[in-house]
């Protein structure tokens, strides 16, 4: 029988150490494809075309959006970010599972679209914590890295939208709260209707 595969989102603020766990996802599961999505930022150093994101100009995202290509999109940060259809769609049809890695108002469209999708919310262990992680990184300025601030407090207010939160405190335990929770799903996604399934907060709060 041909099954569609799981769709897995996953979410989360700035600093929240989501790229790190999805690279870990990843490598920990090197049959789960990823969607490279495309957008118009500019790349950043040790960034690739192809891997990390398609770069594109404005006037290519917006006929894109006229095409229909992308099955979600939208504005982040003032750059517009968008997903893929027709990889998504061959990819599930395949019965290959995936995972994506797009915002809050992304997430929402593809739950509509795909109510059995499964996303996961990453939440660092305080905002306390999430400030010193950017400051640490020391890539924005004190207006950007406010305005991460505010913007992770805006996601985080939507946490309703995701069935599962894991919170970053250690990163290792992170990453095995994150590849048990996929583990489990890859088993029985394709069967159990989304009602079922029981909300759970997987964590590693000290
Ligand atoms: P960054 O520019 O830091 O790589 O990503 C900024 C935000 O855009 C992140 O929250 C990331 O999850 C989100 N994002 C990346 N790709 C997509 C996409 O295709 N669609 C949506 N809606 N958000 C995306």
């Amino acid at each position: 029988m041909n099954r569609p595969g799981c769709l897995f989102i996953l979410s989360g603020p700035s600093g929240s150490g989501k790229t790190t766990l999805k690279q870990a996802v990843l490598a920990h599961f090197p049959d789960i494809r990823y969607s490279v999505s495309a957008t118009t930022r500019a790349p950043r150093p040790g960034e690739k075309n192809g891997r990390d994101y398609y770069f594109i100009t404005e006037a290519e995202f917006r006929a894109g959006i006229d095409a229909g290509e992308w099955i979600e999109w939208a504005r982040v940060h003032g750059h517009y970010y968008g997903t893929s259809a027709a990889f998504i769609e061959r990819v599930l049809a395949r019965g290959r599972d995936v995972l994506l890695d797009i915002d809050v108002q992304g997430t929402r469209q593809i739950l509509k679209r795909f109510p059995q999708s499964i996303p996961i919310f990453i939440m660092p262990p305080s905002l306390e914590v999430l400030r010193n992680r950017l400051e640490e990184r020391g890539s924005e300025t004190d207006a950007a890295l406010e305005r991460r601030l505010t913007d992770a407090r805006a996601e985080i207010g939507q946490l309703q939208l995701y069935r599962h939160v894991v919170v970053n405190d250690r990163l290792e335990e992170a990453v095995s709260d994150l590849t048990a929770l996929i583990e489990a799903y890859r088993s029985r996604c394709r069967s159990v209707p989304q009602e079922e399934d029981p909300i759970h907060t997987s964590g590693n709060r000290a």
